[in-house]
């Protein structure tokens, strides 16, 4: 075993505290937001840039975060102006306080296509991003939504964490180089997750800004939803990871949650795992025609509480379609319009 054959926290079980910033390389600041639900934190970076800063993510957008951000700029950014508001995805974890943080500094904003019209789809209920849309399409996979009131059916949880979403943006793209201080980061885009979601790698600090592709101890949601049916995002989640291959051994690993790590590779390995696992029990539960809903104990042998349920839903759904795409499931639809997988 090398040292890079596991997954290591170079600084243990320290995180920054709210309104504290860590030096995690040089130029390179990791800072902690509090998240309302039981993943109850985000990682954000804040990277020197020459006389200012950039910042990569921002919080969900409520006055909790808000608040601590107003602590980092009379603290942590030492009165130095930011020059760029970089995030990597959608979620409103990441882009929550984006508009909040560009008109307070006039910095410019970052944001690959696909993720920046995403993030205006699902805060204007535009595109199949609403409730609704996702609703019908778990209906169709066997989930009982007849309980759900006709408001609870329309109501947009998107503008809790997402009040404005900036109304012009800098296209980031696969493979573009950021010039951000003296240092030079390549944007990676991968899939799955999110549909374009950016991350950043710098090959003279050695340093990847992993978004939620690469998380060290849980795995990054990957699921079906409303505006694409038909989807099939585990395969491009997985095909994605693959854009990390050349990076080293010893790259230093900053994601949006949990701790910094290094040990890239055998995560990503763990990663390729647990999912061929799940696709495993899947098939092997499939003997007979269920549902997606059917399928959720396969996957997950907890209890799920309602939010939870509509993940577990749109991951059922999305190790579906992976199997019945490779031709190991066939699908049918019944009388109602319900729909069954079954091994081919
Ligand atoms: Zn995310």
């Amino acid at each position: 075993m090398g040292l890079h054959d596991e997954v290591s926290h170079p600084f243990g079980d320290h995180v920054p505290a709210p309104g504290e910033a860590t030096r995690v390389a040089e130029g390179v600041w990791w800072i902690r937001m509090p998240l309302p639900f039981a993943l109850d934190h985000i990682n954000l970076w804040l990277l020197e840039d020459g006389d200012g800063w950039t910042i990569v993510d921002t919080g969900y957008g409520n006055d909790a975060t808000r608040a601590l951000w107003e602590r980092h700029f009379a603290t942590t950014l030492g009165g130095r102006p930011v020059k760029k508001v970089v995030v990597t995805h959608y979620h409103p974890d990441h882009v929550g306080c984006a508009a909040f943080l560009v008109e307070r500094t006039g910095a410019p904003f970052h944001m690959t296509a696909a993720e920046y019209l995403s993030a205006h789809a699902a805060h204007d209920d535009a595109a199949g991003f609403d409730r609704e849309a996702t609703l019908d399409l778990f209906a169709r996979n066997g989930l009982d939504t007849s309980s759900i009131a006709q408001g609870a059916r329309k109501a947009n949880g998107y503008l809790r964490g997402v009040p404005a979403v900036p109304r012009s943006y800098r296209r980031m793209m696969h493979g573009e180089r950021l010039a951000i201080g003296a240092r030079e980061w390549r944007v990676i885009t991968v899939f799955g997750h999110a549909p374009e979601q950016a991350t950043l790698w710098c090959e003279s600090l050695g340093v990847l800004i992993s978004g939620d592709q690469v998380l060290p101890r849980i795995t990054s949601n990957v699921g079906v939803w409303g505006s694409q049916p038909d989807s099939d995002p585990l395969a491009l989640f997985l095909d994605s990871l693959g854009r990390y291959a050349e990076l080293p051994g010893d790259a230093l690993v900053l994601p949006s949650h949990d701790r910094v790590f290094r040990g890239l590779h055998p995560r990503i390995a763990q990663l390729h795992e647990h999912h061929a696992h799940r696709l495993e029990r899947l098939l092997e539960g499939c003997e007979r025609p269920i549902t997606a809903y059917e399928a959720i104990p396969l996957l997950f042998k907890r209890a799920l509480d309602e939010h939870q349920m509509r993940f577990a839903m749109g991951e059922a759904i999305a190790h579906l379609h992976w199997l019945e795409k490779r031709g190991k499931l066939v699908r049918s639809d019944d009388a109602r319009g319900v729909r069954r997988f079954a091994r081919a």
